[in-house]
């Protein structure tokens, strides 16, 4: 496989330890770069940090990506640490339950709005800055396909995504003169530990709507997400690159 030039780059994977944060950053530790998971379970970010080092320098934070301050914390411990970042990849997420809108309970609601939306604001919030000093950072956003189409029995998941894709947009016209690109990727189903949230007939659903028919792969997502953090992407920002076998029609 030909890897992309990360060489001297340092850069932040959230939810990391696993899924397709795992392979996200199996990918960037290849080009070169050097990666900090940021994951709330320390048990799975250990076992992950062990396998990962066998191929480039791995550091790791324990953090509620919900928390603002915890945020923070661990951003200032990652600048300490890596004296730069270059990279940030906004990949931590949940599923939640599937039900109608009307079902779901305000707390259900906010989890997942929490986790998948406010949670990438405090990361921005707190990396952005670093970024600006610096006058170089790429930012990649994991949204998802249900962003755009909307699925059912997953509004709260649908709306969050779809405000990622905004919050991309504006992100990436602020810093568009300020070497930082901001940008996101729309995923189609891809097996992970995150189905387990999700009931069978909704998967039979989103693969039901992909024509090519099958699951998408995470090496297929980080192949992605390692072009749009490197230098040959120069020409994009605020911009949303689907990845969904041909799911996404705009
Ligand atoms: P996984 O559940 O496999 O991995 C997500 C990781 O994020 C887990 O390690 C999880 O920890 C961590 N995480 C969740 N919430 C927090 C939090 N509050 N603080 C810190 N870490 C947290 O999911 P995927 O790899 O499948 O998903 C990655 C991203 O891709 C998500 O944003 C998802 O919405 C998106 N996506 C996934 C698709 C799919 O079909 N798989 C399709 C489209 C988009 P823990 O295990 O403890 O929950």
């Amino acid at each position: 496989m030909n890897q992309l030039d990360l060489k001297g780059k340092h850069g932040i994977v959230t939810g990391g330890a696993r899924g397709i944060g795992f392979a996200i950053s199996t990918r960037l530790l290849q080009s070169g770069a050097h990666v900090c998971l940021w994951d709330r379970d320390a048990e799975a970010l250990k076992d992950a940090q062990e396998k990962l080092s066998a191929i480039g320098p791995v550091a790791t934070q324990t953090v509620d990506l919900t928390d603002p301050e915890a945020v923070a914390a661990a951003a200032a411990a990652t600048k300490q640490e890596f004296g730069s970042i270059e990279l940030l990849v906004n990949n931590a997420g949940i599923a939640g339950a599937n039900a109608k809108l009307w079902e779901y309970t305000p707390d259900q609601w906010l989890a997942v709005v929490n986790t998948n939306l406010n949670a990438v604001f405090y990361v921005c919030r707190a990396v952005v800055p670093i970024m600006l000093e610096q006058h170089y950072g790429r930012i990649v956003n994991i949204a998802s396909i249900a962003g755009k189409e909307g699925n059912p029995a997953a509004s709260h998941y649908s709306a969050a995504k779809a405000a990622v894709i905004g919050l991309t947009k504006s992100l990436g016209k602020e810093l568009a003169k300020e070497g930082i690109l901001v940008n996101c990727i729309t995923p189609a189903v891809i097996q992970t530990d995150i189905l387990k949230q999700v009931a069978q007939f909704h998967i039979d659903y989103m693969l039901s709507k992909i024509p090519m028919g099958r699951f998408g792969k995470v090496d297929e997502a980080a192949a992605m997400v390692a072009w749009l953090c490197s230098d040959d992407c120069s020409f994009s920002t605020g911009s949303v690159f689907d990845l969904s076998g041909g799911r996404a029609t705009y």
